[in-house]
């Protein structure tokens, strides 16, 4: 058996590498590696894909979610309210444009945006909700949507890690996570579910002045070459990334397929054991499954991780440290017991290997390890 990896990048490639290598080389061949016809042809992809009327590429998910915030025109103690149980890039771009960033505990079950502590978190300078859809399903966008409608609040969702997926609202309208708030972000990072092969990130809006000011600000503030309306970044997808997009965008379903046929796989086999507990399903939401997420509950957490270790299957922490506790965050001035939910998921959460290439013979080589340890 191949070393068992987190995430097979080199697997999934094999498969794809002629129409991959073609399109890289074409790029090349033209020379156009800024803005080439490569990031024109994605971004028409994916808007079809989403059924959204705007994307806007940029350099990474980080990006998005910080040209999406300047794009608001938020102003210094604004509030913006987001999920405490995420990626820090979420956080970090609301502290550094000076904005304040406001936490909200999570759901125990999904791990998502507790909508019930989020419009307690309401202020009257709340400016922006930015819900995460962590590790590949839904926030609860219906309520989050009526909430932040009836306080007039902006949502931008961090789509990083659920493309593909989709929300159905009680009134039956299915929509792209992504496409749900007044603008949506994403990330092309390599592990992602549409990865690239480097950085890459995009934002999605249906609304024509909000897209028009984020190809502004991602364009050094400029809309006619060396005329600066305002000051903007320097935030692009190049060609070679968008190229390899081209490629991936036309699998990503069959990639959704896959890591739902692997999570299948690992429920059926863990949903009998009381010692653990599988990922928990919000009914309104698709899970695309970026990350398959346990809860260890009758055993230590660490240990079952050092055990797996030793027979060479790899598992992940996300997140061991929430964020309120992390130092670069301590002068939020949120103390230990702030967050119980998340306090207590960050013990108790394993991800293991979920990726497009995982076959049934090393997933039961990792469900068999996993059921010795917890028994
Ligand atoms: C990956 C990720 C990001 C940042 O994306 P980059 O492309 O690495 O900058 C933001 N938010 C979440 C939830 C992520 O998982």
């Amino acid at each position: 058996m191949e070393k068992i990896q987190m995430v097979d990048l080199s697997g999934q490639y094999k498969k794809i590498k002629p129409e991959v290598d073609a399109q890289i080389q074409e790029v090349i061949d033209s020379c156009a590696f800024i803005n080439g016809p490569a990031v024109k042809e994605f971004q028409k992809h994916l808007e079809n894909y989403l059924q959204v009327k705007h994307v806007i590429p940029c350099g990474n998910g980080t990006d998005a979610l910080q040209i999406s915030l300047m794009a608001l025109g938020l102003k210094p103690g604004d509030e913006v309210i987001t999920s405490n149980f995420t990626f820090v890039a979420t956080v970090e771009v609301i502290a550094l444009l000076g904005l304040e960033l406001v936490l909200v505990d999570a759901d125990p079950n999904t791990f998502n945006i507790d909508p019930k502590l989020l419009e307690k978190a309401i202020t009257k300078n709340t400016k922006a909700i930015v819900p995460v859809h962590v590790f590949g399903q839904g926030a609860d966008m219906e309520s989050i949507m009526q909430i932040a409608n009836k306080h007039k609040i902006t949502v931008v969702e961090d789509n990083a890690q659920a493309i593909g997926a989709d929300y159905t609202f009680a009134d039956g309208k299915t929509q792209k996570l992504g496409t749900i708030g007044h603008l949506g972000c994403t990330s092309f990072f390599p592990s992602k579910n549409l990865g690239c092969y480097g950085d890459g990130g995009a934002i999605m809006t249906n609304n024509d002045a909000l897209a028009e000011k984020i190809r502004q600000i991602t364009n050094h503030g400029s809309k006619k070459k060396y005329y600066h309306q305002e000051v903007g970044v320097n935030s692009r997808l190049d060609s070679i990334q968008a190229a390899v997009l081209n490629v991936k965008i036309k699998y990503l379903d069959n990639y959704c397929a896959a890591r739902q046929a692997a999570a299948a796989a690992y429920d059926a086999a863990f949903s009998k054991n009381n010692n653990i507990e599988i990922p928990a399903r919000n009914k309104k939401s698709t899970h695309v499954f970026h990350q398959y997420t346990l809860k260890i509950k009758g055993k230590n957490r660490d240990e079952l991780r050092e055990f797996l270790a030793s027979k060479g299957i790899p598992a992940m922490i996300y997140y061991p440290v929430p964020l309120h506790l992390q130092e670069a965050y301590l002068n939020l001035g949120y103390k230990s017991g702030d967050f119980p939910v998340t306090e207590h998921l960050s013990g108790i959460v394993l991800s293991l290997p979920m990726h497009t290439e995982l076959d049934a013979q090393t997933q039961k080589y990792i469900i068999d390890a996993v059921l010795e340890f917890v028994k």
